[in-house]
């Protein structure tokens, strides 16, 4: 898919130099330290998996920031933006006086976090509520300071022997002082696939999701698995349609919390579908034509999954013809 990368998270912006320069400098990771004491260091805050945004960007801070008083280690190196090393802190230490938890659980968390050292109109944001607004280098920032520190946050011990880790390499890897394994940053691969059947498309319902939002089936790829297998599996299990051909189209990093949708298209081999309720809640054949009512919000009950995911831009793509 040749605008695959124009995915939200995808930082296609970044890359063709749109929306400014990002490189990781990896090979930087080692001079953290120093690069931090640059005077045009900058760092993105992160509060509990929220980016800190201002008029749909995101907010840098210099060093030494009140705000960053409460940040907690590591400070992860994010690279060099427009060639000034830019890090993320997490300040998830930081207790607002306000704070509402019922908001908190909800699927998509409406609450904003204003911190008293920061002007009001900068806030801690869900990042599912933004991703489609901020600009595409900013969204891919956020995107892997949250998956990073998610990361830190769940994996603080050694797999092998249980001792506490200790965060290396500007904050790319975990080292057990106890048995020296070195850990490294998880992601998840996750197939997501556009199952179609002529001028139809699957789709399917989870429980637990927005009433009335239908999406793309997916899931978890197992350890011995090619996608393909795993495209073909999650879909007989889920809707038991059996599928033939799988062609890749585009990925997306999903850091909630950790995963790399990979989103396929599959060929429907059959067409009676038979759900199994403990995977999802319904599914169904959809025509193209139905589908474009549903995305114009003309089907009463059915509302497609939201602007920044990847079924979303899989199935708009699907419907303007531009998956070559
Ligand atoms: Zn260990």
């Amino acid at each position: 898919m040749r605008i695959a990368e124009t995915v939200t998270f995808g930082g296609a912006g970044a890359q063709a130099g749109l929306d400014g320069d990002w490189d990781r400098a990896a090979h930087r990771r080692g001079d953290a330290d120093d690069l931090a004491r640059q005077p045009d260091a900058r760092v993105l805050p992160m509060w509990r998996g929220k980016p800190l945004i201002a008029q749909d960007c995101a907010v840098l801070l210099e060093f030494g920031h009140p705000a960053l008083e409460q940040a907690g280690e590591p400070h992860i190196f994010l690279g060099l933006a427009d060639g000034r090393p830019l890090f993320a802190a997490d300040i998830s230490a930081w207790q607002p006086e306000d704070l509402d938890p019922e908001a908190m659980a909800e699927f998509l968390d409406p609450s904003a976090q204003h911190h008293p050292a920061l002007a009001e109109d900068r806030m801690f944001v869900e990042l599912r509520a933004v991703m489609a607004a901020l600009p595409p280098r900013d969204a891919a920032l956020a995107a892997t300071a949250r998956a990073m520190f998610e990361w830190h946050r769940s994996h603080g011990f050694c797999s092998m022997c249980g001792v506490r880790t200790e965060p290396e390499d500007a904050g790319w890897q975990r080292r057990c002082p106890e048995c020296g394994r070195r850990h490294f940053p998880r992601t998840d691969p996750v197939v997501i696939m556009l199952i179609t059947d002529a001028n139809r498309v699957l789709l399917g319902r989870s429980p637990g999701w927005p009433e009335g939002m239908y999406s793309l089936l997916a899931g978890f790829v197992e350890p011995g698995e090619t996608l393909e297998a795993a495209v073909r599996r999650e879909v007989a299990e889920e809707a038991n349609v059996q599928v033939g051909d799988v062609t890749y189209l585009a990925s997306q990093p999903w850091p909630f919390p950790a995963s790399l949708m990979i989103g396929c298209h599959g060929l429907a081999l059959s067409r009676e579908i038979t759900v199994d309720p403990v995977e999802i809640e319904q599914a169904q054949w959809v025509t193209r034509e139905e589908l474009m009512q549903i995305f114009a919000g003309e089907v009463a009950g059915m509302h497609p999954a939201r602007p920044g995911s990847i079924a979303h831009f899989i199935l708009s793509n699907w419907l303007a013809d531009r998956l070559d």
